[in-house]
């Protein structure tokens, strides 16, 4: 009976040591989140750095000439990004000056002061770009153009930041080949053996340059270029040959977004495809080897 009683408490013991050695080991692991928000038909991802350091790419979405949806998407988002913990914005970059893109950032600048703004090149005809520009001209928020081979680091204890890698410098969108679209900010995460690209809405003329910039463009995580449309190459995605390949499409717009083609490309390459306006938001956790995909 004693002896029973012993073997008893010597398992629970090494439970205990295990359950604690366990809990240690995730308390410690560096965790690094990524956010692609379901905003209807836009675009707004976040992507937090171990140490709690942000950055905040692209905040917009198509409002169809609705009054005050975007406001009332950007409320939502603010309570999604409470939700994950987030009070406080360290850099927003804008791939490109497109509403879909942007409109959202007003409201979010004045709630979360971001520190940097990194602006995209290029002049925007859309009204609603002063807006942005006004917000951010609050004094506290430092403006830079995001140029190629910028680098931003993030979390330099954990090694994890964004890279810059298009448009090429000098492009002037519209005076040449290069459309707005095509001259949007492409950038590289790097954290561990994980990376990830994001793409804005680059088209042919963008995914080509890309592939001859000599640039490593395969990634583990894929922002699929301009909301999945059929202006996807299959030799860029081939190069990319991501593991998850997010697409930030509203559920039932009228562009067609995301093109069947495009998600059958990158099914058949092996990658598990989401479609923000199919499956809501996706919370992508990694600690730099391994991730998990959660709906949010
Ligand atoms: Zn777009």
């Amino acid at each position: 009976m004693i002896k029973a009683g012993r073997q008893i408490l010597l398992f629970a013991l090494a439970f205990l040591a295990f359950y604690c050695a366990n809990l240690t080991y995730r308390e410690f692991r560096a965790i690094a989140s990524i956010l692609f928000a379901d905003v209807g038909q836009g675009k707004c991802i976040l992507v937090i750095a171990p140490n709690g350091k942000n950055l905040l790419i692209d905040a917009g979405t198509q409002t169809y000439g609705q009054e005050g949806k975007e406001e009332t998407i950007a409320k939502k988002v603010i309570a999604q990004f409470a939700r994950i913990g987030v009070r406080k914005l360290d850099a927003v970059l804008v791939t490109h000056c497109d509403a879909d893109h942007f409109n959202l950032l007003p409201t979010l600048a004045a709630e979360f002061q971001p520190k940097l703004f990194l602006a995209p090149v290029g002049e925007s005809p859309e009204p609603d770009w002063q807006s942005v520009e006004a917000v951010m001209m609050n004094g506290r928020t430092k403006t830079i153009i995001a140029q190629w081979g910028q680098r931003l680091w993030l979390d330099t204890k954990n090694g994890l930041f964004v890279e810059i890698l298009a448009p090429p410098e000098g492009i002037l969108p519209k005076v040449s080949e290069w459309s707005p679209n095509d001259a949007s900010t492409v950038l590289k995460l790097r954290f561990g053996e994980i990376s990830a690209l994001f793409t804005g809405d680059i088209g042919e003329v963008g995914q080509r340059w890309l592939l001859n910039s000599g640039a490593n463009l395969h990634a583990t995580i894929l922002d699929v270029p301009h909301h999945g449309s059929k202006h996807n190459l299959k030799t860029f995605l081939l190069s990319v040959r991501p593991k998850v390949a997010v697409i930030s499409a509203g559920r039932q717009n009228p562009f067609g977004h995301p093109d069947m083609s495009t998600v059958e490309t990158l099914q058949s390459l092996g990658a598990r495809v989401w479609v923000t306006g199919w499956q809501g938001n996706l919370l992508i956790k990694t600690d730099g080897r391994n991730f998990t995909l959660t709906k949010l």
